[in-house]
């Protein structure tokens, strides 16, 4: 394998360059001598994590998140079964595969494995080849899902967060905002023009203007936690955890500035001879009420004060109460 391995956090880099995370496996097996032979199958090609008994596996799953786990079905105290069972019934574990290791392979046992969430069942004694072929066959798999996953998220034009993402993240950060007592804001954007930019210069160069918007606003959104998305069409929207009302208008104007910077022509423009945005701030204060989808509104509400205000430009209020 080209793959030049970083000792100390398991990171592969690849032939490209490009740095990979080694998968990562976790074995559990109250004996060490199948631990051992599972190891010595795995090693080369994996990240292995050992736990010996079924709650050391729980906790060796929370902190390490392995990509799959090998997991010993007849254990002193937690049983395969009962850690299976946990691991399905916790979001943040679900989707990792499980893969029994029994002595015991009849049709009972089995058949319950696999209706508990289990992916396969491999056969003790071990023998390598066959725990390296099928450990390969789910890690592909597994990879296959998590890239799908991934895909479900991202706008396809601009590489950003697309609105379900966004919508996902504005429900969990308000939930968030609540609990901490924080403020929350969103900013809601949308090319000015866009429809006669088309027109000029052709859905191609419209496509090419958006990806050069999208990049452009990615410049100025890049505290961590803030959310970037492609809300649909010419329109785009940030998220802004503990951001209160003038931290959410200073990012607004700076979004505009900075995409007015850019000087993209646009012949058709009333306002500027260059590409130019509108924008709505709406900022949810501790302690007052609201709700999500009434942060939201009031963010396109100010959207469309700003566009009939005369475009290319800011307008913003705090989340009034209902
Ligand atoms: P306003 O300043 O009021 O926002 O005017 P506008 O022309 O930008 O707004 P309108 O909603 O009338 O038109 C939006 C245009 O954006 C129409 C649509 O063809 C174009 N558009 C939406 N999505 C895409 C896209 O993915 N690619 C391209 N090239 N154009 C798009
Ligand atoms: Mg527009
Ligand atoms: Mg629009």
């Amino acid at each position: 394998m080209d793959a030049k391995v970083h000792a100390d956090t398991g990171l592969m880099m690849d032939a490209a360059g490009q740095l990979q995370r080694r998968p990562r496996i976790l074995v559990v097996d109250d004996q060490a001598i199948h631990i051992h032979a599972l190891y010595q199958a795995l090693s080369e090609d994996y990240q292995v994590f050992m736990a010996t008994s079924g709650e050391q596996a729980l906790a060796v799953v929370a902190n390490k998140q392995p990509d799959l786990v090998l997991l010993d079905v007849v254990m002193p105290g937690m049983d395969g079964y009962e850690v299976c069972r946990r691991l399905k019934a916790d979001a943040a574990s679900r989707d990792t595969p499980v893969i029994f290791v029994t002595a015991h392979t009849d049709e009972t046992a089995e058949t319950r494995g696999l209706e508990m969430g289990a992916v396969d069942f491999i056969s003790k004694p071990i023998n390598g080849k066959i725990v390296r072929a099928r450990v390969k066959t789910h890690m592909t798999l597994k990879a296959q899902s998590d890239l799908l996953r991934h895909w479900v998220y991202i706008d396809g034009l601009t590489g950003l967060h697309n609105r379900r993402h966004f919508d996902e993240a504005l429900s969990n950060e308000w939930s968030r905002a609540l609990r901490g007592n924080k403020p929350l804001s969103v900013v809601l954007l949308d090319v000015d023009f866009f429809k006669r930019y088309n027109d000029l210069y052709g859905h191609q160069a419209g496509d090419d203007c958006l990806r050069q918007v999208a990049h452009t606003l990615a410049t100025v959104i890049k505290r961590p936690g803030d959310v970037l998305a492609r809300y649909g069409g010419e329109e785009f929207v940030c998220l802004l955890p503990d951001t209160d009302f003038s931290g959410a208008m200073r990012v607004a104007e700076q979004l505009g500035q900075q995409v007015f910077a850019q000087q993209i022509d646009h012949a058709e423009s009333t306002v500027t001879p260059f590409v130019t945005i509108s924008l709505g701030v709406c900022t949810h204060m501790p302690n007052s009420p609201g709700s999500a989808a009434a942060l939201l509104q009031g963010a396109d509400a100010q959207l469309y004060q700003a566009k009939s205000q005369g475009r290319h430009r800011t307008c913003g209020a705090v989340l009034a109460a209902q």
